[in-house]
């Protein structure tokens, strides 16, 4: 990664950790879902208002990391107006650029989003980036559970403890 990138990297983390976009809940929100890392404590809902196939309005709210809170926060920006089918491209490009994967030719654009190339860097950090586009994903499949990166783990102190198995794996 070039130092340009790097800094660039930084710099924004930085600014969408400190002030989140779209953050808080959403009033008109038909779906929501619960993501939860246990490996560094990062735990958000997203909320969607999901009208048709179109994420009409997409908010947030939870603690986390620098980099959860920063994703979360650009996958929101990035995500209003578009349809379930171009979330989900976009999800499939973004996880292939931080986990090294080369992205499928004629793909959505990352736009912003490319600054995350940089947590490659930093292996331990691909599920705080990933958390958020997999609870996203959660919330527009409708599954109404607690997404955890960790199968098995206890993801969420109000599920019952029947619903620990069947947990998706996220990552
Ligand atoms: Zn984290």
């Amino acid at each position: 990664m070039s130092s340009d990138l790097r800094d660039l990297y930084q710099e924004t983390i930085l600014d969408h950790g400190k002030r989140p976009r779209n953050f808080g809940a959403l009033a008109s929100a038909n779906r929501t879902a619960e993501g939860y890392n246990p490996l560094c404590g990062d735990r958000e809902t997203v909320y969607l208002d999901l009208q048709g196939d179109v994420l009409q309005d997409i908010r947030f709210e939870g603690a986390g990391c620098a980099i959860s809170t920063a994703s979360a926060s650009m996958m929101t920006e990035s995500l209003k107006g578009k349809s379930r089918k171009e979330a989900e491209a976009l999800f499939k490009r973004f996880h292939d650029l931080i986990t090294g994967q080369n992205p499928a030719p004629g793909g959505p654009p990352l736009g912003k989003l490319e600054v995350f190339e940089g947590v490659r860097e930093y292996p331990v950090r691909i599920k705080c980036a990933t958390l958020p586009w997999h609870t996203m994903k959660s919330a527009l499949l409708g599954e109404g559970q607690t997404v955890s990166t960790e199968a098995g783990a206890e993801a969420s102190p109000r599920e019952e403890p029947s619903d620990a198995a069947g947990k998706p794996r996220v990552c």
